[in-house]
């Protein structure tokens, strides 16, 4: 997952973007935010998803101004306890 990009061309492998749209994930603080339907490029050779730079500045007001859809419970594990048998 990587942001800006402008361009028709990956970055990463110089492959074909193709346009689509993606459910991004934004961390903040202790909070995941998540946005669906966020339009973005998909390299169509390596699979690396970019983000137009205005797309992420309309994701930064909406964490702090708008009014989510909904809200999900994130479930967050431990790993070494969660592994951890029981006793
Ligand atoms: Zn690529």
């Amino acid at each position: 997952m990587t942001t800006k990009a402008n361009n028709q061309v990956c970055a990463v492998c110089g492959g074909e973007l193709q346009a689509t749209t993606i459910t991004h994930e934004e961390k903040r603080d202790s909070h995941i935010y998540l946005f669906q339907n966020v339009p973005a490029k998909v390299c169509t050779a390596c699979g690396e998803i970019w983000i137009d730079e205005e797309v992420m500045q309309q994701i930064d007001k909406l964490i702090e101004y708008g009014v989510p859809i909904r809200k999900v419970e994130t479930p967050v594990y431990d790993f070494p306890r969660a592994v951890a048998p029981a006793h």
